[in-house]
């Protein structure tokens, strides 16, 4: 798969982009990543790439005329979806990241300053994502969570692929807790079953850790998931132990309740 980025910041992507799994996955060609910088598209003797917004108020924004070249010229006549990178788009989650990793090819605009030019948006770009509701000063973050959680999916990238399918979002639920040695860490203790050897009572156990956690910490998840027989009775059984208690377990800091 390939993804092209394009940035007035490419110094910002070496790290993340050239480091551990990502950084690999490139070194054995299962991705590729280009950067371009949008300034190289800027014509005047200063390169200029923004300019003050016509009403007037706060901030630069980004010129069409420097912004359409540079995306022309990276897309050429390829069909790759144009992906402007905004707070103002849908917000990013796993299902879309898998959507996307079915795709060869993605061009990633990160915008900068106060926004890009609205008739950019309108006309060449094809999807807008958002990852999260919160404003950051520039596209270049986002676009790396978008190459990170997209090339994850991509075949071979991940060591061991069956990682993929119990981890969290995976199955539309929060992923169970890991221990690993020392079993006896300052008097706490890996949970028993763990030690057990007993591979169904360790999959019972973790699926109803897994319920837990989503239930206290998002619990929204569950309103969007069809449940087994199975998933159902445990879901009983954590609803049966919490009105027992009179309340959610302290160490629960995430919940909403
Ligand atoms: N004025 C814009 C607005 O209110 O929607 C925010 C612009 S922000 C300061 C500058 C750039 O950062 C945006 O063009 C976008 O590329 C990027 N950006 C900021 N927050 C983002 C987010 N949550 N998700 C994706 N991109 C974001």
């Amino acid at each position: 798969m390939r993804f092209d980025i394009l940035t007035l910041f490419p110094e910002m992507f070496s790290g993340p982009l050239s480091t551990s799994i990502i950084g690999k996955a490139r070194e054995r060609g299962l991705l590729s990543v280009e950067i371009w910088n949008i300034r190289d598209y800027a014509l005047d003797k200063h390169r200029t790439v923004d300019d003050t917004p016509y009403g007037g108020g706060a901030g630069m924004v980004m010129r069409p005329d420097v912004l359409v070249r540079a995306i022309e010229a990276v897309r050429g006549d390829s069909d790759a979806p144009v992906i402007y990178l905004s707070p103002q788009g849908s917000v990013f989650n796993q299902q879309m990241a898998a959507e996307l990793a079915r795709l060869p090819r993605l061009i990633l605009l990160a915008g900068h300053y106060e926004e890009i030019d609205e008739r950019v948006r309108q006309n060449w770009v094809d999807w807008e994502l958002s990852i999260g509701d919160y404003v950051l000063t520039g596209g270049e973050l986002p676009a790396m969570v978008v190459v990170d959680a997209v090339a994850r999916l991509l075949p071979g990238v991940l060591g061991d692929a069956s990682s993929l399918q119990e981890e969290s979002f995976q199955d539309g639920l929060l992923d169970y807790p890991q221990y690993t040695r020392p079993a006896n860490f300052r008097d706490l203790q890996v949970p028993e079953v763990l030690l057990s050897g007993h591979h169904e009572q360790i999959r019972r156990f973790r699926l109803k850790e897994s319920l837990r956690r989503t239930l206290l910490r998002r619990p929204d998840l569950l309103q969007h998931r069809e449940l087994s027989a199975e998933e159902r009775e445990i879901l009983e059984e954590l609803v049966q132990e919490y009105s027992c208690e009179g309340r959610v377990n302290d160490d629960e800091h995430h919940s909403d309740h």
